[in-house]
């Protein structure tokens, strides 16, 4: 059996909130045989079940992690098959997400551009579906290449098998557990339909005079409206949308809009109504907030920040103070975004 020493040791982890985290195993995995051996290192019959780790940029990290860490650096990216119309794309978990993007857009194919400068991997971006300016990862997924921890073997699942939804998959359920991403297989289009008329995106695109705009130009205009909206996480620790957008039934969200008629209600086909957490808190005047050492960001109050040296603790309880606020104001509960360990 390969020696946990050999392949594990402590060290802090990443997370772009800023949290101090010590991890007392931690095992950078480049490659499918890192992972095996740090599976036989563990017990060899896969019964501790490690957390996968990418960026760290939707994590919130306690001190200290005894469950032993693996951090996903698998690289590769390439073009695996293309036609006239279309291509696929394959992306290694370990990929920086953006450069993804990059890529499909140096190749001449849409289909990713309104979720540029998302941070992180690629292994994490189906865990919570990422999406951005009305697009989510989901609609350009063809499967995902996926190690059975437990059983110990490579499964490919299409996208069928991950029941994605709004930030949400398997993968962040019981039956996702010991299910560790590899790669994605992406289809992309050289035409495609591309998705431009969400009202920040549309206002950038005619702030530039652009009236057909191409993928590049939608991801140009996404990197410029994220850019004013969003700490840079390399100055001011955070993890982007800290709650999610509440999905409501539409009697409550008349009920609400009863007295606040410029109420931000996005209808959903399954007959609910999905409200925009960030109204919710800024009536309540969070933006900008300051608590301990943790802070609503005074851009954007679905985004609370590491004002300076805050650890879990502190974040929690400012986000447990702006859900007390909205489930009195509303009746709404709003769900943490990201994975509180
Ligand atoms: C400034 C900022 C803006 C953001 N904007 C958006 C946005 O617009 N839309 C959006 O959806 N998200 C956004 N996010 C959140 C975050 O970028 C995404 O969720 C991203 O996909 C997380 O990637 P990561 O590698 O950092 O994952 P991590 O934080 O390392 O991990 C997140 C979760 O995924 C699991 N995981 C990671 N890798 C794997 C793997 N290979 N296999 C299985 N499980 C894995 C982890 O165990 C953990 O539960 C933002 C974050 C920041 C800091």
């Amino acid at each position: 059996m390969t020696s946990t020493a050999a392949i594990f040791a402590a060290r802090a982890l990443p997370n772009t909130l800023g949290i101090e985290s010590m991890g007392r195993r931690v095992a950078e995995i480049r490659s499918v045989d890192d992972l095996i051996a740090a599976r036989r290192a563990l017990s060899g019959d896969g019964d501790e079940v490690p957390m996968v780790l990418g960026a760290g940029s939707n994590v919130v990290l306690p001190a200290r992690v005894d469950r032993p860490v693996l951090l996903m650096q698998i690289r590769g990216l390439a073009v695996a098959a293309k036609d006239q119309h279309s291509a696929r794309l394959e992306a290694a978990a370990g990929e920086r997400w953006h450069d993804v993007v990059r890529f499909a857009l140096g190749q001449g194919l849409g289909g990713l551009e309104n979720l540029a400068l998302i941070p992180g991997t690629a292994g994490a971006a189906p865990v919570q579906n990422i999406g951005a300016y009305g697009v989510e990862i989901a609609s350009c997924l063809e499967s995902l290449q996926v190690f059975d921890w437990q059983a110990g073997r490579i499964e490919v699942w299409p996208r069928e098998a991950c029941a994605f939804g709004y930030r949400d998959s398997v993968f962040k359920r019981p039956e996702g557990r010991g299910r560790i991403i590899l790669g994605l297989s992406l289809a992309l289009k050289h035409a495609r339909t591309m998705v431009a008329d969400y009202p920040d995106i549309a206002l950038e695109l005619n702030r530039f005079g652009i009236s057909s705009p191409q993928p590049i130009d939608i991801a140009e205009a996404v990197i410029r409206v994220r850019r004013r909206k969003l700490p840079d996480p390399r100055r001011v620790g955070n993890v982007g949308s800290f709650f999610k957008n509440p999905l409501i039934t539409a009697e409550q969200a008349d009920r609400i809009a009863s007295s606040m008629p410029d109420l931000v209600r996005y209808q959903q086909a399954d007959g609910r109504v999905k409200l925009a957490a960030a109204q919710l808190i800024d009536r309540g005047g969070w933006r900008g907030r300051v608590r301990g050492s943790a802070a609503v960001w005074k851009r954007q109050a679905l985004v609370l920040v590491n004002g300076s040296g805050a650890g879990r603790a502190d974040v929690l309880d400012l986000a447990a103070a702006i859900q007390a606020d909205v489930a009195a104001r509303y009746g709404v509960t709003l769900e943490l975004e990201p994975q509180v360990l």
